[in-house]
């Protein structure tokens, strides 16, 4: 190669640099994981989709609308939200939080939950602000952050009562002190997630009236993301923090048509609060994603308008969703528990979270090479058992990821058939 191309593919390699402000982003569990997938095809717990066939209805109901004579529903719609998916998700909203939302002004329809995070974070952080993290955590929130110039302070949820036996998501719970020393007069925000990802964890009413009292006393924002908002099992209670005194003024809640509809690829979600703070959201929205997919939003707003008909009645979507995931966990606990991984019960979402370290002796972690212990073990399965999941260190920052190294997350929103072939794969290895 002459000098003077090495010089010129210098030059262009230092101009054309990542910015700053990504620097430090590393590559996704997801893109890392789905490469592991498409290279050695094993069995799937890893990621957060339904493997099992839509809902009939609600395919037809978008193959309906791009068909439809209404040749405008396949053109641009309002950018901050299709009219009859903002008057859906106001009827629906309005009723579970108790108040009126405005669906011109209150909602922004955005793509999926991820994009309603990004623009919620863009749109109000700022050089120096501090911004609250719950972990384990979503990986996308403190990126975020960070790209915004914030400053993210980190706090783990911590096991409460490691020696009673059976342990749920409930026992993992902020410390009271913790909690009130990482507020000061710089934090903006506080992200929380409910039902989490991964850990399961439901926060309940007195839990969030102790976060809502700090926002309160700090004037902090509160970002919810309650993607997983109807899933939750047993006689927990999804509490939305914009519902409780004093906190709608200072609450954005995100949520996703893809994880309520179990329609992932649809990309379709919604961000909604009050006007001054959603109008924010709205500058960065428009100047990136416009307009959201018109057919999407309107089969969306047809399906969510049909569901809030029969909100009460056991025939709803989300109740019969909630109940078939309620049985594919309780399958799943007591396989993993049969394999010597003691699972940790999850209030919510539909993941869990085992620990394998009783299964140490049966696997040779020496042929990986990342730096956590999880990672190594969950590539170690994909290579060895042909069996997927989820490394949990990913969902925490460099000083917490030992926390829940010895952990790895199960998807269970999949086939009966195939959780069946998980607790096969698990017997097979397990009970050599
Ligand atoms: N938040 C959480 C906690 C999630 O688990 C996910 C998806 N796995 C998202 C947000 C993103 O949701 P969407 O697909 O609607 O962008």
């Amino acid at each position: 190669m002459s000098r003077r191309f090495i010089q010129m593919y210098k030059t262009c390699f230092d101009k054309f640099r990542l910015p700053k402000r990504y620097q430090g982003s590393t590559q996704s569990v997801w893109n890392e994981y789905t490469q592991l997938f498409i290279e050695y095809q094993p069995l799937s717990l890893a990621h957060g989709f339904t493997d099992s066939p839509v809902p009939k209805y609600i395919t037809d109901t978008l193959a309906a609308t791009a068909k439809s004579s209404n040749h405008l529903l396949n053109q641009y719609t309002r950018d901050s939200g299709h009219p009859r998916l903002v008057h859906a998700l106001s009827a629906m909203y309005s009723k579970l939080i108790d108040r009126q939302i405005d669906p011109f002004n209150e909602i922004l329809v955005t793509a999926g939950a991820y994009e309603g995070l990004y623009a919620a974070i863009h749109s109000h952080i700022e050089d120096g602000d501090e911004c609250i993290v719950i972990e384990p955590s979503f990986d996308s929130y403190a990126p975020v952050v960070k790209m915004c110039g914030g400053v993210v302070r980190y706090i783990p949820l911590r096991m409460k009562n490691p020696n009673n036996g059976i342990i749920s998501s409930g026992d993992y719970v902020l410390d009271d002190t913790e909690l009130e020393e990482v507020f000061n007069s710089k934090t903006k925000m506080i992200i929380i997630n409910t039902p989490n990802n991964p850990l399961g964890k439901v926060f309940n009413r007195a839990e969030m009236t102790k976060i809502a009292n700090l926002c309160i006393k700090y004037n902090v924002l509160c970002v919810t993301d309650e993607v997983y908002e109807w899933m939750v099992y047993d006689d927990n209670e999804h509490v939305r923090i914009c519902s409780l005194p004093g906190m709608w003024e200072r609450t954005i809640t995100i949520g996703s048509a893809g994880k309520a509809l179990a329609v992932t690829g649809w990309k379709t979600g919604w961000a909604y609060g009050p006007a001054n703070l959603i109008a924010h959201l709205q500058i960065v929205h428009q100047n990136c994603v416009g307009t959201n997919v018109t057919p999407l939003q309107e089969a969306i707003s047809i399906v969510f308008e049909d569901e809030f008909k029969r909100l009460e009645s056991p025939e709803c979507y989300f109740n019969t969703l909630r109940l078939e995931l309620q049985a594919k966990r309780d399958f799943m606990i007591n396989v993993l528990k049969e394999a010597k991984m003691e699972p940790i019960i999850p209030q919510g979402g539909y993941f869990i979270l085992a620990d394998w370290t009783a299964l140490e002796d049966k696997v040779d972690l020496s042929s990986e090479t990342d730096p956590q212990r999880d990672y190594r073990f969950t590539k170690w399965m994909i290579k060895n058992i042909g069996l997927q999941a989820i490394p949990p260190s990913a969902f925490f920052n460099e000083e917490n990821k030992k926390l829940m190294e010895n952990f790895v997350r199960f998807c269970f929103v999949r086939k009966d058939e195939n959780l069946q072939k998980a607790a096969d794969i698990l017997k097979n290895w397990t009970s050599k």
